[in-house]
């Protein structure tokens, strides 16, 4: 079980603007509407956002966008 949020970072510097994060995570990014660069929305993805922000990191052509996904929660026992 995720113990909590992840964290995203994008290097905007690497982005051309190819849109694949917007497209598969329209909730934690955008597009700017002048430069067409990703626009971070969200930089803590909720647990349940954490699917759809790897698919976006994993689309992305230039590799703009790091996830840190938050450490496994492990019951004692
Ligand atoms: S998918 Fe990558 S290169 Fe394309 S807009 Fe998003 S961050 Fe930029």
């Amino acid at each position: 079980m995720v113990s909590g949020p992840g964290r995203l970072s994008v290097d905007r510097d690497a982005c051309r603007g190819a849109g694949q994060c917007a497209y598969n995570a329209p909730e934690l990014f955008d597009q700017d509407e002048d430069d067409g660069l990703v626009v971070l929305l969200n930089a803590e993805p909720a647990p349940a956002q954490l699917a759809s922000a790897r698919r976006a990191a994993d689309a992305c052509p230039n590799r703009v966008i790091v996830l840190a996904e938050p450490p496994e929660r492990t019951e004692p026992g």
